[in-house]
């Protein structure tokens, strides 16, 4: 492993930081110092731990300026989406502060009179983290909010790519006195890392947020301990428009739920799927709409779709495109770049595409950039094939006025996150999670600190 992790700019490509890497005797270190400190942590009240994480929430938005900065440098997405996901990142950390104070127990009635049962709630343990680049934040707090609520102590490794965003936080939470063993960050590489969390034996649960391959791998590796495992995986989401939707507004939500953080997020619309009675008008509304996207630098006043966070990124967004052109697509705005491979900066403009078939690669694997196929369907049940036949199922989307047509949509898609007239479901206080090769388990909610919580039963005899 190298000594050192250059982070770039990606809508420059210039060096913002070097970061130092972690040696397997330092990560092992962590990882024993998180196992040593986790009795004494879970043993303070539960009062205290959520006083810690609204001290921490609240430093987090006196520096929310300089943090979003830090983002939009190291991430590329645009300085508005930056502080909107700072306010993302500590709405976790308030929730699961008051969290903190509601790990009920129970008591269940004894099938004789000498005895009494006693059901509780303990941490699991030590709680390692990987999380990916492109929400450097939120994807950090949704994970160690709940788990530092819950009494774990906690570890992340953030992405090579961005981890200048979860330093900074880890650094603040240290700060307002959450003991530096109790919540640690380790840089280092993805497999190596991961290695080490998954074969440790001080590690507990082990949580991540990325890729479906990488999460399979973790899944796999966290067996011989039998760890706990939380995985927040890729997504492929279909966007249904029904023949009654109101049009204005589908293409409105259709533009943040498919152009945010230049259509790198998991939830991202990556399929839309339109009656054909309405599918010209649709396509001329969102085409009209993405041409006045703003393209730029995330740190320029008006750009709206910032840079592909690398070459990786980047070369596969350009090959579903021309894969789809190939094969008969049309783009009706977009199937633009600028990138330059030398200096290490790579914008694709906006792109819709129209007669767009399931054989195309774009139909199939996620997309992860700004890029919006159409594809039409004339009977509801089509429209439902077509979105479910994808090995994922993460987010959907439909947009209908008529009842039946929005709870039978419901019913039969296979997704875990269901928008209904509505492009941007996420939030602290809901259940994020996907169903099939998206993921196990959920984030956000009264669901998410579950997984970091044993449930102990306790028989009372001779009573
Ligand atoms: P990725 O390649 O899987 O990387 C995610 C994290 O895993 C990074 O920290 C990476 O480290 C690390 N990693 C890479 N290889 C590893 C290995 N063999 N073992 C252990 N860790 C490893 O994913 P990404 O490209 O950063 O993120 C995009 C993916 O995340 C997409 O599939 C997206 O859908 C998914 N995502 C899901 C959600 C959700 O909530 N479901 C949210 C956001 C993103 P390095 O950076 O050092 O490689």
């Amino acid at each position: 492993m190298p000594k050192q992790f250059k982070v770039n700019n990606p809508a420059t490509g210039e060096l913002i930081a070097e970061v130092k890497v972690n040696s397997e005797e330092e990560i092992k270190q962590s990882l024993k110092n998180g196992h040593d400190s986790f009795e004494k942590w879970s043993k303070i009240n539960a009062h205290e731990r959520s006083r810690l994480l609204r001290n921490w929430s609240h430093i987090i938005q006196e520096n929310k300026e300089q943090i979003a900065e830090l983002m939009t440098l190291e991430n590329g997405k645009p300085l508005k989406e930056s502080l909107g996901e700072v306010d993302y990142a500590t709405s976790y950390i308030d929730w699961y502060a008051e969290e903190a104070k509601r790990i009920y127990g129970r008591t269940i009635p004894a099938a004789t009179e000498t005895k009494r049962i006693v059901i509780s709630k303990q941490p699991i343990g030590l709680v390692a983290a990987i999380t990916p680049w492109n929400f450097p934040a939120a994807m950090m707090t949704r994970k160690a909010a709940p788990a530092l609520a819950a009494g774990c102590t906690f570890i992340v490794k953030p992405a090579e790519d961005t981890p200048l965003t979860t330093i900074k936080l880890i650094e603040l939470a240290h700060e307002v006195g959450i003991p530096t063993d109790v919540v640690q960050y380790v840089i280092g590489d993805g497999k190596e890392v991961g290695d080490l969390f998954t074969n440790s034996e001080y590690v507990r649960k082990i949580t991540f947020t990325g890729s479906t391959p990488v999460g399979k791998s973790l899944i796999k590796n966290s067996a011989d301990t039998v760890k706990h495992v939380t995985m927040e995986l890729g997504g492929h989401a279909p966007l249904i428009i029904a023949e009654d939707a109101d049009l204005e507004f589908a293409v409105s939500q259709t533009i943040i739920s498919k152009f945010r953080n230049a259509g790198q997020t998991c939830v991202c619309t990556n399929r839309i799927i339109v009656h054909e009675n309405v599918v010209e008008e649709f396509s001329k509304k969102l085409t009209e709409k993405v041409k006045k996207l703003k393209v730029g630098n995330g740190l320029e006043k008006d750009t709206q779709i910032g840079p592909i966070i690398n070459e990786k990124g980047y070369d596969k967004i350009v090959s579903q495109i021309h894969d789809a052109l190939d094969k008969g697509a049309e783009a009706l705005v977009g199937n633009q770049y600028n990138a330059n491979k030398e200096q290490g900066y790579f914008f694709v403009y906006p792109t819709v595409l129209k007669n767009v078939n399931l054989n195309m690669m774009i139909m199939q694997e996620e997309t992860f950039g700004p890029v919006a196929p159409i594809i039409s369907f004339k009977e509801i049940d089509e429209a439902i094939e077509i979105a479910n036949s994808t090995p994922y199922g993460l987010a959907a989307y439909f947009f209908t006025n008529d009842y039946r047509t929005g709870t039978y949509l419901h019913d039969h898609l296979d997704f875990g996150i269901v928008g209904w007239n509505d492009g941007a479901p996420s939030a602290a206080h809901v259940p994020f999670g996907g169903l099939k090769e998206s993921g196990l388990g959920r984030e956000g909610g009264t669901e998410g600190i579950e997984p970091y919580l044993e449930t102990k039963y306790l028989s009372i005899g001779n009573v």
